[in-house]
């Protein structure tokens, strides 16, 4: 089976560099599916799982927004944060919901809405991919 080089960088270093067979992502444009020899091209990744496979070994990665690069024989991610399910700290996702959901419901005016909604994405996204 053909593989390509996956490499996820995030501000605070490099998460991962292997070799897959396969890359899923949701771009904002809607779900890739990515397998060597693909064109070349940039897009910007939602809050979301990216899911990387290959034979007895695949993996899950918890990613913030960003952009997923893409040649022929190698997939770059540059996140703003990035982990794998053995990284997430499931009470901190936990807290940061409830944080993010309590400051939805409260009525000030002051309330940072968009904020707040990317949090509670961020935070379910982690329990999410920490859950699978
Ligand atoms: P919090 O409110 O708990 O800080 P957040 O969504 O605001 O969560 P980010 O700004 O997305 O946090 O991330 C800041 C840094 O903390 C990143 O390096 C990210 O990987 C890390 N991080 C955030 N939440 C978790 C978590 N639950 N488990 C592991 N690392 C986390």
């Amino acid at each position: 089976m053909k593989t390509l080089t996956v490499s996820v960088v995030t501000p605070d270093g490099p998460v991962l560099e292997d070799a897959f067979e396969m890359v899923s992502a949701k771009a904002e444009s809607g779900e890739l599916g990515i397998l060597p020899g693909h064109i070349p091209m940039v897009a910007p990744l939602t809050i979301s799982a990216v899911r990387l496979k290959k034979e007895g070994n695949s993996e899950r990665i918890a990613v913030s927004g960003g952009f997923l690069e893409v040649r022929p024989d190698k997939v770059t991610i540059l996140a703003q944060s990035a982990e794998l399910p053995s990284d997430i700290d499931i009470e901190r996702a936990r807290k940061a919901k409830e944080r993010a959901e309590r400051r939805l419901q409260s009525k000030q005016d002051d309330t940072d809405f968009k904020r707040a909604e990317y949090a509670l994405k961020r935070a379910i996204n982690r329990l999410d991919v920490y859950g699978k």
